[in-house]
């Protein structure tokens, strides 16, 4: 097993950088200081192969290894942070009201520096490492504008790896499944179009509001009723905006929502359900729909043997048991995906401790998770390209 201790002092430095990072929180694109910072300590550390503005703030360092030639394996970490505030009350808590890294991307920026920093002074691999430092994962996909804007070609990036922290798994531990392990996200608008009229006379109308109301309903058996109860599939209606008076049946109500499904094929059938389902209902009652269906994230595939890399690694680290290979995937999605699309690879948990969960305004990253996560990126590297 690999000897922390080596990490310790790497850890107190990534503290402060992840402590620093979580006091200046920046959203979506917009990660001038963040970039700004990660791009000079890259620097500081010897790397001399830096490429910014990817997908406006992101970017891409390489490192290559002295053990000869070999492939190029990319290690992503996302950097923005959420729009909310924060009550974690920590001395480092964010100072820019409304803004907070909730999600722990701080940590996890903080822990690609770090690894950087070793990898960079040791070099103990064979072919390179792409440092990839990606911005707006939470709601502007980021990871697919960086794949569209080329790194994987660019890189020469063969392979993958992604790594998120997990509250309520303990530190030290790790969690990863082979296959599926986030949903497939698709989302919907539905106008539902009736005639408006006087509340007392809802027979001279075509009341959307009754329709609309059916049309939740409905929805919902499309997971009931439609498809097979062995398969994952959630249907969300999370917005409804319906009428201004008391004494008016609107014109027409707007509802919207999300899919979230484990195989693509649903989140694809889902489109023609909800159409037909809202269409039937509305038309039934003399009303009509008009719906728009977007698919968004596709499904977080990890592939078999870069899963297994990364199981190796980790178990290396910190044990067998300390290492659940059976982690059950979630219906949350993750822009790591189209990386995921673009080359094989893997996504795995790092145990935050029992810290309240990710987007709550509680969280924060736990700092003693770190040199686990700097090890394991080390000991990937060192593992997928050890030298003969
Ligand atoms: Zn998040
Ligand atoms: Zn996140």
């Amino acid at each position: 097993m690999r000897d922390l201790e080596v990490f310790h002092d790497l850890q107190r430095e990534a503290t402060d950088w992840r402590r620093y990072l979580h006091q200046n929180p920046e959203l979506g694109y917009r990660l001038e200081n963040t970039a700004r910072f990660v791009a000079e300590k890259l620097a500081s550390f010897g790397i001399n192969h830096i490429e910014t503005g990817i997908a406006e703030t992101g970017i891409v360092a390489l490192i290559h290894g002295q053990g000869g030639d070999g492939p190029t394996i990319g290690l992503r970490a996302d950097m923005d942070a959420l729009p909310m505030p924060e009550a974690s009350n920590k001395p480092w808590s964010s100072t820019i009201p409304g803004k907070m890294h909730g999600c722990g991307h701080d940590g996890h920026t903080a822990m690609l520096l770090g690894a950087a920093k070793y990898l960079a002074s040791t070099r103990n691999f064979k072919g390179a490492v792409a440092l990839i430092f990606q911005p707006a994962e939470e709601d502007g996909r980021g990871g697919e504008r960086m794949v569209q804007e080329g790194i994987m070609d660019r890189f020469g990036i063969s392979q993958v790896f992604g790594m998120h922290n997990e509250p309520g798994l303990d530190v030290g531990t790790f969690a990863i499944c082979n296959g599926p392990v986030m949903a497939a996200l698709g989302e919907f608008d539905i106008v539902v179009k009736g005639r408006g009229g006087h509340a007392a006379e809802p027979h001279r109308s075509v009341d959307p509001i009754v329709i609309a109301a059916q049309i939740i309903l409905g929805l919902q058996t499309l997971v009931s009723r439609q498809t097979d109860p062995l398969k994952s599939l959630v249907v969300s209606v999370t917005k409804l905006r319906a009428g201004e008076a008391y004494n008016v049946i609107p014109e027409t109500v707007e509802l919207a929502g999300t899919v979230r499904a484990l195989a693509p094929s649903l989140r694809e059938s889902a489109e023609k359900q909800i159409h037909a389902a809202a269409q039937g209902i509305a038309r039934g009652f003399g009303g009509d729909i008009e719906l728009n269906y977007r698919c968004l994230e596709p499904l977080t595939v990890n592939s078999t043997a870069e899963t297994n890399l990364a199981i190796k690694a980790a178990r290396a680290l910190v044990g067998s048991d300390a290492v659940n290979d059976k982690f059950p995937p979630a219906m949350g999605s993750e822009d790591f995906s189209y990386m995921l699309e673009a080359r094989p690879g893997s996504y795995i948990y790092l145990g935050n401790g029992q810290t309240a969960a990710v987007h709550n305004p509680e969280y924060d990253f736990n700092d003693e998770a770190m040199p686990y996560g700097i090890a394991y990126w080390v000991n990937l590297v060192e593992t997928v390209l050890a030298v003969d």
